[in-house]
């Protein structure tokens, strides 16, 4: 089995369902007792926070490249970044480590076309949705990405960091992101990618008419297959 490394705490909400998805997929394909061989560097996401909203990438990336070497000192096999967001400097971390990065939309856009779908929604931060890296990416694999307009894109990220981070779900933020899914499909969305990995914490496929993607298990899962072969 392969050493999977985790570039976490982004926040340690989603981190957590990283490491069970991980774990409980290795127990279903090995059976037994097994579990995953897995690093986790865990981050404090106040100063993360901090530097994203002050527009600090450089620091930002100055961070993640120096957790993805310390999981590559630590022996890890491959590096996975738990924040669709902090793709942003996917290209600099994977630059600076001499193990694999395992992109998260590479397994989403997979599922996706494997399931014969196209136009997707996005949802995710504002920064996820709005800079170029993650709807290019998504392009990139032949889809076609869409995302909510400005209204409801202030209201998608602001549940992110003022309530998911926070590990508060709450009813009121579920309905506001079951009217942002059916406005995407409105407008033809075929699939929404939930493009932030706390998102799955509020919602669930009965929320939205068009099949979910959920990042966070596809990423994870995608970890299992590779570490396991
Ligand atoms: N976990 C989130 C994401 O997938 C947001 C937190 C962050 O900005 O890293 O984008």
């Amino acid at each position: 089995m392969k050493r999977i490394g985790l570039i976490g705490g982004m926040s340690w909400e989603s981190s957590a369902q990283y490491y069970a998805i991980i774990n409980r997929a290795v127990r279903d394909r090995l059976g037994g007792a097994h579990s995953a061989e897995m690093l986790l560097y865990s981050v404090d996401f106040g100063e993360i926070e901090r530097l994203q909203h002050d527009g600090d990438w450089s620091s930002l990336t100055a961070r993640m490249v120096d957790a993805a070497r310390h999981l590559e000192a630590g022996g890890a096999d491959f590096v996975l970044i738990c924040s669709n967001t902090m793709h942003l400097m996917a290209d600099e971390i994977a630059a600076a480590i001499g193990v694999p990065l395992l992109h998260v939309v590479d397994p989403t856009a997979a599922a996706i076309t494997r399931a014969g779908l196209k136009r997707v929604g996005l949802l995710g931060t504002a920064f996820t949705m709005e800079k170029a890296f993650y709807r290019d990416r998504l392009a990139a694999a032949g889809l076609e990405p869409l995302i909510p307009d400005d209204d409801d894109r202030r209201e998608v990220h602001r549940v992110i960091y003022e309530e998911l981070v926070a590990g508060k779900i709450e009813a009121a933020s579920r309905a506001v992101y079951h009217d942002v899914i059916a406005r995407l499909v409105e407008r033809g969305a075929g699939a929404i990618v939930l493009g932030c990995t706390e998102i799955m914490l509020l919602v669930d496929q009965s929320d939205s008419a068009v099949p979910l993607f959920d990042t966070t298990s596809l990423h994870a899962l995608a970890a299992v297959d590779l570490a396991l072969g």
